[in-house]
């Protein structure tokens, strides 16, 4: 039999390579009018966004999987997303 492992242990698989440049902005008035946050934290799989206390998002984009669910559901404006820069970010192992 095969085992595959817990999605934990999976992820725990890949590789890093954080850029000291993030690959997400936020507009943070845009984030507050629309009530983003909220939808953030709860979409990204990797616990990217958190918000502070006066309504700010946090960004920590060294975890990003780069799976655009964040994208997908974002109010227009409020993210400006791009794939990292050549040799950053997450590289899958899928074995
Ligand atoms: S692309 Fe995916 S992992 Fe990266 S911040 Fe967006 S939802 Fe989170």
């Amino acid at each position: 039999m095969i085992t595959v492992g817990t999605v934990p242990e999976r992820l725990a698989r890949n590789r890093y390579a954080p850029d000291g440049q993030s690959h997400i902005q936020v507009d943070q008035d845009r984030a507050r009018a629309t009530g983003a946050a909220a939808l953030l934290v709860r979409v990204c799989p990797a616990h990217v966004y958190s918000e502070a206390p006066d309504g700010t998002l946090a960004v920590q984009h060294a975890a990003c999987l780069e799976c655009g669910a964040c994208l997908a559901v974002a109010p227009p404006g409020v993210l400006r997303w791009r794939y990292p820069r050549g040799g950053y970010g997450i590289a899958y192992r899928l074995g």
